[in-house]
């Protein structure tokens, strides 16, 4: 596999550079996102959780992408947590359930006019990091493109896709949609983005949990048709409770298509499981189940389903949350 190796230039990692991108959490997404960046010329900078993780990334000297059989390594500067130049732009690229405490380590270098970027999935990890820096501006995030990491400090780009941003307080688009532009990052400005991201964890409730319990790919749910129907119904049911009758149009419809579309396909919560890792359980079920209770919204099939996969988890000797 040819692997290329890009330097990032003095002149676009230079702190004065307008529109520095600090990126927290060099994983899947991180990668995905920091190396096409820099390969635009644009100045980033990767925040590591700590001293033994950048000693780690800097023996690696670099970050890759793999892109089919293409391999781009781009040696990106990095730094911890505590450091102290200040930060106006950041892209969240953490797990659900480690943005809110990574994002607190940084909390204090956040300048008075900066932007976070949270691409996580579900709902739930955003709203817990917009209230621990109040005075920042949250652009929320949904992503159809998809990455795995083959290797530490390397990422796979497995499925192109597009980014949809947005702002939950209606703000304008930022001018920095531009620089995502230059660097081949597909994306649209959405106007109703919590929507988006609703209707995401509505097909992620509806195929993810059950794809684990029935230990198959996202096809062989056609074999359980009647079982992601109800849930389904239950969930456009949450979703019009929710203030989100928009996102609940056509959900059958669009579950059954993914579902064909992907059937060859195993589930990120699927493979999570597989590979004995947390899941973002919580930010997906758990925040459906919590919303239908505030709602005093019954929803059988979705609570029993939220039980059956926290009994599996657990057996499994996994975090069920
Ligand atoms: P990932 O590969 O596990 O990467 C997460 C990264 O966050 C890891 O590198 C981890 O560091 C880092 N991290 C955690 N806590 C940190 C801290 N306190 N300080 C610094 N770094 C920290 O996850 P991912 O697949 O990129 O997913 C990120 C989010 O994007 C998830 O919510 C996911 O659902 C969503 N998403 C993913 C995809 C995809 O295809 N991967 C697609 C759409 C959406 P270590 O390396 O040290 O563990």
């Amino acid at each position: 596999m040819p692997n290329a190796f890009i330097p990032q230039t003095a002149a676009d990692s230079s702190p004065r550079a307008s529109g520095l991108w600090h990126i927290l959490g060099a994983g899947s997404m991180g990668t995905l996102w920091a190396t096409r960046l820099a390969r635009a010329g644009l100045p980033v900078r990767l925040i590591v959780r700590n001293p033994a993780r950048l000693k780690a990334y800097q023996a690696a000297q670099g970050l890759t992408l793999v892109e089919g059989d293409h391999a781009q390594r781009l040696l990106i500067d990095a730094q911890l947590p505590e450091d102290d130049d200040p930060i106006r732009r950041l892209l969240v690229t953490c797990k659900a359930y480690d943005a809110e405490r990574a994002v607190a380590q940084i909390a204090a270098r956040l300048s008075p006019d900066a932007e976070l970027i949270l691409l996580q999935n579900g709902l739930g990890s955003q709203q817990a990091v917009a209230e621990r820096v109040p005075h920042a501006r949250c652009i929320f995030a949904s992503s159809t493109e998809g990455a795995f990491r083959d290797g530490d400090w390397r990422a796979v780009f497995a499925g192109h896709g597009n980014t949809w941003l947005g702002d939950a307080h209606q703000g304008p688009a930022p001018l920095w949609l531009e620089e995502l532009q230059r660097s081949g990052i597909r994306h649209e400005w959405s106007t109703n983005i919590v929507g988006r991201l609703w209707r995401k964890l509505a097909l992620n409730c509806a195929i993810n949990p059950l794809t684990v319990l029935h230990d198959c790919q996202n096809g062989g749910l056609k074999a359980h048709h009647t079982e992601v129907e109800v849930l389904c119904a239950e969930l456009a049911t949450l979703l019009e409770g929710c203030g989100q009758p928009e996102a609940a149009i056509d959900l059958s419809d669009e579950v059954s298509r993914v579902i064909a579309a992907t059937a060859n396909n195993y589930s990120s919560m699927h493979q999570d499981v597989a590979q004995g890792r947390r899941t973002e359980i919580s930010y997906l079920l758990g925040y459906a189940c919590e919303a239908a209770h505030r709602q005093q919204l019954t929803l059988p099939h979705l609570e029993q389903l939220y039980q059956r996969l926290t009994v599996h988890l657990q057996r499994r000797g996994l975090p069920s949350n």
